[in-house]
């Protein structure tokens, strides 16, 4: 049972899968908000019946699975009804994270969050002990994203600018790790990070074990 869980976060491209593995390396367990999201709308799931009623049976494939394509061109389209679809899934998706770092066999466990700031922040994510924001430069955020995702730099900027702002995203952060230098440096910091994490896990009062 791990109750010290770390939040990380950080811009498209800064970084956050880099980091991930690297704590995983050091046998950490890190749940992820993007395979979340695609687990708790399988298949017979309380959330897909959810979109189905909300939607129309027409969102779903002749198997029952989700219809992502046709699911993502109606709420592009429409702001209330992305707004109809996080109010289905984003309880379910904080629901199973926590639920997947606090049964963590590791001193502590990371919920990995990209769009944290933009999905209410700490105000959604009182069970999150620390935030950890992996941080860089927009520019090197841009040459990443395109180089990795083989994209225009137009395409690269709107992805960008599509999310919260690095200030807003900073302005979360108990612990920042800025990646804007070699993988070296990266991995000096996360062991740095790891060690400390270990330590406030150890005290950490609500890690006691129970009576
Ligand atoms: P995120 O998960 O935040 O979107 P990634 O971890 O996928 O970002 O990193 C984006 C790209 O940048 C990847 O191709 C990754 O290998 C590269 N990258 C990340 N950090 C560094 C670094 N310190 N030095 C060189 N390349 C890096």
């Amino acid at each position: 049972m791990s109750n010290f869980i770390i939040g990380l976060t950080g811009g498209i491209a800064s970084g956050k899968s880099e980091v991930s593995r690297r704590f995983e390396a050091l046998g950490i367990v890190v749940a992820d908000a993007d395979v979340a999201a695609r687990e708790v709308v399988a298949p017979g799931s309380p959330a897909l019946a959810a979109i189905a009623a909300h939607f129309g049976r027409d969102i779903l494939h002749p198997d029952g699975s989700l219809d992502r394509a046709r699911l993502r061109q109606i709420v592009f389209a429409c702001d209330e009804s992305r707004r109809s679809l996080e109010a289905i899934t984003h309880p379910a998706i904080r629901a199973r994270l926590r639920e997947q770092c606090e049964s963590a066999q590791s001193p502590y466990a990371i919920a990995a969050i990209p769009l944290l700031t933009e999905a209410g922040g700490r105000a959604h994510y009182p069970w999150l002990a620390r935030i950890l924001v992996v941080d860089a430069p927009e520019s090197l955020q841009h040459a990443r994203v395109m180089q990795r995702d083989d994209i225009d730099a137009e395409l690269a900027q709107r992805m960008i600018a599509a999310q919260a702002s690095r200030e807003a995203r900073l302005a979360l952060a108990d612990d920042v790790i800025v990646n804007d230098g070699q993988p070296d440096h990266l991995q000096a910091h996360v062991e740095q990070l790891d060690l400390r994490y270990r330590e406030l896990a150890a005290t950490h009062p609500r890690s006691a074990a129970p009576l």
